[in-house]
């Protein structure tokens, strides 16, 4: 047996308490006029100096250039990291290593690996497409392989969804985990999860994924509750039942402003149950709006790192100067 390491006999040489992750998610916007309002949300998203952004991707690919487009111009006109989501859903495995190939060229590092969800006019999948997520991230890394001596400065982050309530097609909770801790051992870096409603889904998640022997960060990905319509569309689009008593509450509203402090109470007390659990991130749905997402990062005052304070004047003398 050979000896332990210096790492192994100083536990303590590694930082006991690591900054909290912050991450946004947006989407390509659909119009001129939601660009525009879109990199308004940008410039005041950046203020904040999040980790990365996410960039939605259409599981057709029918949004592919507004999303490649969007990845581009945080690249060259913004402090931001970008983590593209792609989709194994309305692709052909030759198309999906000429994108990630193409994503790669651009500067991008962090890949969000999904499935996709499948059309929902029954449309069959294009032949030969990859069936799962995890397909999708052994494709990555095979990109990523065959071109390693390119990536010396900074190999692919992989992140994968993760699931605090049941997926609609999965038989169980424990299928569900078992999916994570496959694609952890197909080479996911991390997982983002699907919304969620209440305080002890997330905490229920991370045990179970920790038991199952998952280790890599598992980010709860936190919608502001603000808007009834949208919390009822989130919860029809990724069969997520929301809360009924967060949705009494909020019709119950006196005024649009009652309303939207409660929305914003709520979220916070589901964002911090998860950093109580043991959360390593935030990942906040935007829905390209960054005034609810703004107040709900205020109120929560997330230990992060110091180069934040720095940077954060950098971002705005840049910004006033421009
Ligand atoms: P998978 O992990 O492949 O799972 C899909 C289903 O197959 C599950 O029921 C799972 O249990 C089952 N399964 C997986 N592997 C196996 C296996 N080996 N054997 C048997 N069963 C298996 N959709 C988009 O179209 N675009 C986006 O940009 C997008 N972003 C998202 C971001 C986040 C953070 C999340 C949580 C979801 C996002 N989605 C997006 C939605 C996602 O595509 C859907 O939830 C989709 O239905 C499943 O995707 P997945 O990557 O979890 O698939």
């Amino acid at each position: 047996m050979s000896p332990p390491s210096l790492i192994e006999t100083h536990p303590n040489l590694s930082e006991s308490s690591a900054p909290v992750a912050l991450s946004y998610e947006l989407f390509p916007p659909r119009s001129p006029a939601a660009a525009e309002s879109l990199w308004n949300t940008i410039r005041e998203l950046e203020t904040t100096d999040p980790d990365y952004v996410s960039v939605t991707y259409g599981a057709s690919g029918s949004n592919r250039d507004t999303a490649v487009e969007l990845i581009n111009r945080l690249l060259l006109e913004t402090t931001l990291r970008p983590l593209a989501h792609l989709t194994c859903v309305g692709n052909t495995p030759q198309e999906l290593a000429e994108i990630i190939g193409d994503l790669l060229d651009t500067g991008v590092r962090g890949i969000l690996a999904l499935r996709g969800d499948r059309p929902q006019d029954g449309t069959p999948p294009v032949p030969g497409s990859l069936r799962y997520a995890q397909d999708l991230i052994e494709l990555i890394r095979r990109v990523e392989q065959r071109r390693s001596a390119l990536l010396c400065a900074g190999k692919i982050a992989v992140g994968v969804a993760a699931y605090p309530t049941r997926h609609p097609e999965s038989p169980s909770e424990e299928h569900d985990v078992e999916v994570l801790l496959a694609k952890q051992r197909s080479g996911a870096d991390f997982a983002i999860t699907q919304v969620f409603f209440h305080t002890d889904q997330y905490a229920d998640l991370l045990s179970r994924a920790r038991r199952a022997g998952v280790t890599i960060p598992i980010i709860p990905g936190i919608m502001p509750f603000t808007s009834p319509r949208r919390v009822k569309r989130l919860g029809e689009l990724s069969g997520v039942e929301p809360d009924p008593q967060l949705l009494a509450r909020l019709a119950a509203a006196d005024t649009d402003a009652e309303r939207h402090r409660i929305g914003v109470r709520a979220t916070v007390d589901l964002a911090k149950a998860a950093l109580d659990a043991g959360a390593q991130g935030i990942h906040l749905y935007t829905f390209n709006e960054h005034q609810s997402a703004l107040e709900v990062l205020d109120k929560l005052a997330l230990p992060r790192h110091s180069r934040s304070a720095g940077r954060r004047t950098a971002i705005l003398q840049r910004q006033l100067a421009s």
